[in-house]
């Protein structure tokens, strides 16, 4: 029994590719398409989040307009982290007030 078997190296780039694609790489992880999701869980005064009852994996979830957002992850505090870098991320730039650029045609 020395019959070894062999991952090819291209795999975890391809899957890293697919990544992207929002929860596709999970579901080739674990064949879920989190079909089965929860009711929204209160985690604490800023966030609630969504859970798939099939592979438990979590969503936030936006209780103003009554949706989930953003990645998914196994843990909540990932996602916390995740939306709160996003958040900082976005007060930056408007501290910074950097303008999309304008396209100024004055022809007059
Ligand atoms: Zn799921």
């Amino acid at each position: 029994m020395t019959k070894k078997s062999k991952v090819p190296g291209w795999i975890w780039p391809l899957g890293l590719a697919v990544a992207g694609a929002g929860s596709v790489a999970t579901v080739l992880l674990r064949g879920c398409w989190h079909r089965k999701i929860s009711w929204p869980v209160r985690h604490d005064d800023e966030y609630s989040y969504i859970v798939c009852t099939n592979c438990g994996i979590k969503r936030l979830f936006d209780e103003k307009y009554f949706r989930e957002f953003g990645p998914y992850d196994y843990e909540i505090e990932d996602l916390i982290a995740h939306d709160r870098a996003k958040h900082a991320a976005h007060k930056l730039r408007l501290e910074k007030k950097v303008k999309p650029a304008i396209v100024t045609n004055k022809s007059a």
